[in-house]
């Protein structure tokens, strides 16, 4: 591939994931609760309050969701109402001021609207990372919520996830520690990443782990970013949806396009000794999330065992869920599900 210009979206989308911001970010405050009118400016540099409620008691959700521009130009946003949704679901679990649907909706397709020459051709996407921060400023408010608030919304031209082309993940089952706090683990919210900094880091200093799978008690859960899908010829298993663990678009849309394969699929409880014997028997392995999609999982480290995922290597299955997805986003195929709307120049 030839060097392009700095800046073009070709350029941009082969920096590491979400290192370049595009060139406008929308803003919208809250005071008292109410949120003004979302506003499209240069991205620069906040304007926070030292005493601000989020810099001293981590006051703060976020989402993160993509636009794709399709083989036909069209810029489109991939189940943006779902995310809308999660982070009112997240703002509201926070005790943040909750914006309304409409006006993040808005505010969504202005963040679009405004970068839409930096949006890269596939693989690449524009990530987009809405924020919402607690900023009332009083270091006396430890036990009562922020009435004022920032949404904001940066974008990040980002290109293949796995520019490696997909290696196999080696993640550490966590037997003992969960993720998160028990009430938060439906929130996303960056207090959740740095419970779980930790022990990531000694996976990774230690087993040479990608990423940490949390299995407390025997119950597996997730990881710290992406939900755990199994699968095989025939099915696809991962948890019912509960309390535990953050309930991704990305998982709800596979299982969907699963089912439209003929694949069985299955939302139960799994245990830790059903994962090993699944790994063992041939089955993959494989992390859902906005960000990687679809990645695959080569091997497992239990109590210091290590244990292949079936060859471990990607496996079949999920690399064609993994097409089947991009396809729908990339507009390649039809969206018989309506989960994508375009964006119209701004
Ligand atoms: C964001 C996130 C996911 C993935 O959700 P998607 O909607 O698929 O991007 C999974 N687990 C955690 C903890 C997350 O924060």
């Amino acid at each position: 591939m030839t060097a392009e210009a700095a800046g073009s979206p070709a350029a941009t989308a082969l920096a590491p994931f979400g290192t370049v911001l595009a060139g406008m970010m929308v803003v919208c405050p809250a005071e008292g609760g109410v949120f003004s009118p979302p506003r499209l400016v240069p991205t620069g540099p906040l304007e926070l309050s030292p005493a601000a409620h989020v810099l001293h008691y981590g006051s703060a959700v976020f989402e993160g969701l993509k636009a794709h521009r399709g083989h036909d130009g069209v810029v489109r946003l991939f189940r943006a109402a779902r995310h809308v949704e999660r982070l009112r679901q997240s703002a509201t679990m926070a005790c943040l001021p909750v914006p309304d649907a409409a006006l993040l909706h808005q505010a969504v397709h202005r963040v679009v609207s405004g970068n839409l020459d930096e949006v890269p051709r596939a693989p690449g996407s524009l990530y987009l990372r809405p924020v919402l921060i607690g900023t009332e400023p009083n270091v006396g408010a430890a036990a009562s919520p922020s009435r004022d608030a920032l949404l904001y919304i940066v974008a990040s031209p980002v290109g293949d996830y796995f520019s490696g082309g997909g290696r196999p993940l080696r993640l550490l089952v966590e037997t003992t520690l969960p993720r998160t706090a028990p009430q938060f683990g439906q929130v996303k919210a960056g207090a959740n990443y740095v419970t779980a900094l930790g022990v990531t880091e000694r996976a990774r200093a230690d087993h040479g782990a990608d990423q940490v799978l949390f299995a407390p008690g025997g119950d597996v859960q997730e990881t710290g970013a992406a939900n755990l899908l199994l699968l095989d010829e025939q099915r696809v298993v991962t948890k019912a949806l509960d309390g535990s663990f953050l309930h991704g678009v990305t998982r709800d849309s596979l299982l969907v396009l699963a089912a439209d394969l003929g694949l069985v699929v299955e939302e139960r409880d799994i245990s830790l000794d059903e994962l090993v014997s699944w790994a063992r028997g041939g089955g993959e392995a494989a992390l859902a999330g906005t960000a990687a999609v679809l990645a695959g999982v080569g091997t497992l480290v239990v109590d210091g065992d290590e244990i292949l995922v079936g060859d471990g290597t990607v496996g079949p299955v999920t690399g064609r869920l993994r097409e089947q997805l991009l396809a729908i986003q990339r507009a390649e195929v039809p969206d018989r599900h309506g989960w994508t709307e375009p964006v119209a120049r701004g």
